[in-house]
């Protein structure tokens, strides 16, 4: 079956095929309990599945499971670790049309961002396995009486607590590095998006992930992922989400000293001089903020304007954001859907506050729907101008397809604004001019820099904020920090 077949049948029948039960535990899928939950299609507004609400004993199990799998899997010698983490993104290849749709329909993304979303998981986990046999230790020189040198050893079971928007390689960008290292893992997917990574997880059983290795528990954040953040057991967790959950995971961690790594929200600037092109810095908003319906924590959410350019940047702008399609993920649009109502009327309630504040809304500013059926979740394309720094949508992450727009005249006055939010996740800046383009590079405040584009680079550079957009970093050869322990090793050399 062709990815067109695989759609066309769910766009026919409302119906996926083969969709996994229960969670996956201990290398097999489980029948859960009773409570079970919908899980929608964003784009129609309507329930396609049921999912397993996991208990406490469910997500005990997982972790026992992890806590065995972990201990023989710190044994297996790198270059076979190698091998299996190439085999999962062979596997993750040749099954990318199944779990694109499936992510398409569980999240309301377009096919091909899904498509986009599947080919990186697979990425990462080449990318990883290509570490697990690097992970070296360093020779270190304290004179001829010792010999010293250091070891990298797996932190042990890994509790991954995972998002709606990018459900497929948050899971990866975790899952490969940790499995890299030498540990185990315990996912808890979102309740909005809870399929690809059971799927994802029985991919890697059949790529020959050890029994126990990876595990799965479906359910509430409030109910098993705050079990999770909990449980001593667990030694390093992985969050990704809001700032408000993550300062509550933080929290529960604290009394075990659970290593952490936080990856929360973020309200990334665009910056713009009076030397960039204006075609190019139009195209960069328009994929920084429309990409993925705005929900992505590192948005170009915020475009900073130098005047001489800034009416020529926002008619191309406001132009092509009024032409976009949005519709079904599956049937080709150019934007899809808002993953939930409740997230929708989050957005909603974020430009209605604008709009009372009498702010400029060049574009957009409600809800809409799938052009072609008049059904679903969508939210217009939208561009607020003119905006002062100290405004509610200039200051809060609204996640969705709305761009704030600010405007300045000198280089000290366009970084103020940059680093003016409590975020520090990612910035861009567009100018001719190298030497001012490395000055702002230097001081913005965030985790990554690009100049000239928006997301330069890929899952070889180290991804994560500063600030209230969290710590640690994923991705790149940082991503192997979380999930192993540097041990120092002394010898006496006296006789
Ligand atoms: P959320 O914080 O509501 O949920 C994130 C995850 O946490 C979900 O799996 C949820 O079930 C779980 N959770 C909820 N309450 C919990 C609790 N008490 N204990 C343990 N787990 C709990 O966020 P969201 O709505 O899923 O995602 C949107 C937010 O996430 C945005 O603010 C966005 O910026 C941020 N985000 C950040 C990144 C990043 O890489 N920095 C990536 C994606 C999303």
């Amino acid at each position: 079956m062709t990815v067109q077949d695989i759609a066309q049948d769910y766009l026919t029948t409302g119906r996926l095929t083969a969709l996994p039960d229960g969670h996956f535990i201990d290398g097999k899928a489980c029948p859960a309990s009773n409570r079970k939950m919908e899980s929608f299609d964003p784009a129609r507004a309507e329930a396609f599945a049921e999912f397993s609400l996991g208990s406490e004993e469910d997500m005990d199990r997982a972790i026992a499971a992890a806590e065995t799998a972990a201990r023989h899997w710190r044994q297996v010698t790198p270059a076979e670790r190698c091998r299996v983490l190439n085999e999962v993104a062979r596997v993750f290849r040749a099954n990318a049309d199944r779990l694109a749709v499936i992510e398409v329909v569980d999240s309301g993304k377009t096919l091909a961002e899904a498509m986009g979303d599947v080919q990186s998981s697979a990425r990462l986990f080449e990318y990883y396995a290509g570490a697990a046999d690097k992970l070296d230790g360093r020779s270190v020189n304290l004179g001829s009486a010792y010999t010293a040198f250091t070891v990298r050893e797996p932190v042990g079971v890994t509790g991954h607590i995972i998002p709606w928007n990018y459900p497929t390689s948050t899971f990866a960008r975790g899952v490969a590095p940790a499995l890299a290292a030498g540990c185990s893992v315990v996912a808890k997917p979102a309740e909005t998006t809870p399929f690809t990574a059971l799927v994802m997880a029985e991919l890697l059983a059949e790529a020959g992930v050890p029994d126990g290795l990876v595990n799965v528990v479906t359910g509430l954040g409030s109910d098993v992922g705050a079990q999770m953040a909990q449980d001593p057991r667990i030694k390093q967790l992985t969050f990704t989400g809001s700032v408000t959950t993550g300062v509550n995971v933080a929290r529960m961690a604290a009394p075990n000293v659970t290593r952490l790594t936080l990856e929360l929200g973020g309200k990334s600037p665009l910056i713009a001089f009076e030397d960039a092109d204006p075609e190019k810095v139009a195209d960069g908003a328009y994929w920084a903020i429309f990409s993925n319906s705005g929900q992505i924590c590192s948005a170009g959410s915020r475009l900073i304007l130098h005047s001489a350019i800034r009416d020529e940047v926002l008619s191309i702008l406001t132009e092509r954001a009024g032409k976009i399609k949005t519709a079904h993920g599956l049937t080709g649009p150019d934007m899809g859907a808002i993953n939930s109502e409740l997230h929708l009327s989050r957005i909603k309630a974020h430009v209605d506050a604008a709009k009372a504040r009498g702010a400029n809304i060049l574009t957009g500013g409600d809800v809409t729907t799938d052009q072609n059926t008049g059904k679903g979740w969508f939210f217009q394309p939208t561009v607020i101008a003119d905006l002062e720094p100290d405004d509610p949508a200039v200051q809060e992450e609204i996640f969705g397809p709305v761009l704030s727009v600010q405007n300045f005249e000198t280089e000290d006055e366009a970084i103020a604004l940059a680093n003016g939010t409590e975020f520090g996740l990612i910035a861009s800046v567009y100018t001719r001019d190298t030497g001012r383009s490395m000055r702002v590079a230097h001081a913005m405040d965030c985790g990554q820099v690009s100049v000239n584009d928006y997301w330069a680079g890929g899952l070889e550079l180290p991804f994560g904020g500063n600030k209230k957009s969290g710590y640690g970093r994923e991705k790149g050869w940082e991503g192997l920090d979380a999930y192993t322990k540097v041990k120092a090793i002394t010898i006496s050399n006296a006789s």
